[in-house]
């Protein structure tokens, strides 16, 4: 059932909420970057060509064969590997006796909206019955617009194919530590970190559903689903590092966003150009002390060291910070609020927009949906103040797949 707007906990923004000293700042301690278990034949997937290679030449192949093995894993999107043709039969039959796999995650179930989002229960492999969440968007949600990204350009010429458009939101960790007051996934805690195969898996294995090619569809990826990727920097990394360069997508077309571990803008700060995707910051409040209610996490780099690692980083002509912005009915959706916002987006005299989200309802959460007509106004403010603000659509609302509700809820 759709979470009915007017029967969420609308009338009460404040109640249940737990005072400031209850709340605590999460534990961020980064987990284990490396994969799961010293499992002596790890999937294939994950592993990039010069990897594939090795385990080629240690099976007792040419390394060749490494290229094909990643060919066939990441843009022909095989699930199999009796499915890559391109490896003679008996290798296929002989890998395959000695244990190796491809080990792609598995969509192991599927939830589609009135509105065309489907989102997905992503198996990882061998992982018990753990899954992660992700979320396909046909013509995005909006969130693309203005920030100096190639994705409102038109398509190349030349193909007569459909071009599909579409937004895949992707998730870095199961649940999250983060514990933003307002957020669903927040009711998880951190389960585990995803390894870099777990999170370029979700693309890979959407794009197999979709029949996605690369090159011909227009794809954005979003680092937004469950999890906070910053807390996961180095599987994160390495994920991009294999989508960019084994699938082919550009990081121009990715966005991450985070909710401002400092220690994780300072490394994406420094990641080279064509790795790194653009930066979104969840901002979410006013003032510091709004923040530090609404994300405990503020108390440890409030807003001022946020903007000063954000500083570092080096942005493509034209590229500009998303700043990420929910409006909590009552809470953060005031003029004030909104006058508050533009100064401070002001003052950072970054190149920046402001992606406007209204709140997503989820049981447990005693927040209220902003009204449409508050929400415009912020908009306008932020417009006459000459911030560019934009809405982000609403997509899945009824099967739980927007911002924030991400939960493996398994109600369709
Ligand atoms: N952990 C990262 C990325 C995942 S959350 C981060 O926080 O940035 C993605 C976005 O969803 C964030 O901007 C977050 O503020 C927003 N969000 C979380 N819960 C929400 C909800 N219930 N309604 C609307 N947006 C929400
Ligand atoms: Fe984690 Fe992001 Fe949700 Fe905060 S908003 S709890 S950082 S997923």
């Amino acid at each position: 059932m759709p979470p009915d707007p007017a029967q969420s906990d609308a009338s009460q923004p404040d109640s249940g909420q737990p005072n400031a000293s209850q709340r605590e700042a999460p534990d961020l301690v980064q987990l284990d970057a490396a994969a799961p278990a010293a499992d002596p034949l790890p999937p294939l997937f994950g592993l990039d060509t010069a990897a594939l290679s090795a385990r080629m030449v240690q099976a007792g192949e040419p390394a060749w064969r490494g290229r094909q093995l990643a060919e066939a894993l990441y843009r022909q999107q095989v699930a199999e590997l009796d499915e890559i043709t391109t490896l003679p039969k008996a290798l296929r039959t002989r890998l395959d006796a000695e244990g190796w796999r491809v080990g792609r995650p598995a969509i192991a179930q599927v939830f589609q909206s009135v509105d065309g989002t489907e989102r997905y229960l992503v198996q990882a492999e061998g992982a018990g019955s753990e899954t992660v969440e992700t979320v396909w968007m046909p013509e995005g949600d909006n969130g693309e617009s203005g920030d100096g990204t190639d994705a409102d350009q038109p398509q190349a010429p030349g193909s007569t194919d459909p071009v599909q458009r579409a937004t895949i939101c992707v998730s870095s960790q199961i649940g999250c530590a983060v514990n933003c007051q307002f957020c669903l996934t927040a009711k998880l805690g951190l389960q585990r970190n995803l390894t870099a195969g777990e999170i370029a898996g979700q693309v890979v294995a959407v794009f197999a559903r979709h029949g996605v090619q690369v090159g011909r569809d227009r794809i954005n990826l979003v680092f937004m689903g469950m999890g906070e990727p910053f807390l996961n920097y180095a599987n994160f990394s390495a994920a991009v590092r294999l989508l960019v360069t084994e699938a082919g997508l550009s990081p121009q077309r990715m966005t991450v966003s985070t909710s401002g571990i400092v220690p994780g803008i300072e490394l994406f700060a420094q990641e080279p150009v064509e790795f790194r995707p653009k930066l979104a910051i969840s901002l979410n409040a006013p003032n510091d002390e709004v923040r530090s209610e609404l994300m405990p996490i503020n108390r440890k780099w409030p807003i001022e060291a946020v903007i000063e690692a954000v500083r570092r980083v080096q942005l493509r002509p034209r590229e500009r910070i998303t700043f990420e912005y929910v409006l909590l009915g009552g809470v953060t959706d005031r003029p004030v609020h909104a006058r508050e916002v533009a100064r401070l987006v002001r003052r950072t005299g970054l190149p920046a927009k402001v992606n406007l989200i209204a709140w997503n309802p989820g049981p447990g959460i005693a927040y209220s949906m902003p009204t449409s007509s508050d929400v415009e106004a912020f908009k306008a403010t932020l417009a006459a103040a000459g911030i560019p603000a934009y809405l982000r659509r609403p997509r899945g609302r009824d099967i739980y797949a927007a911002c924030g509700q991400l939960k493996r809820t398994i109600e369709g």
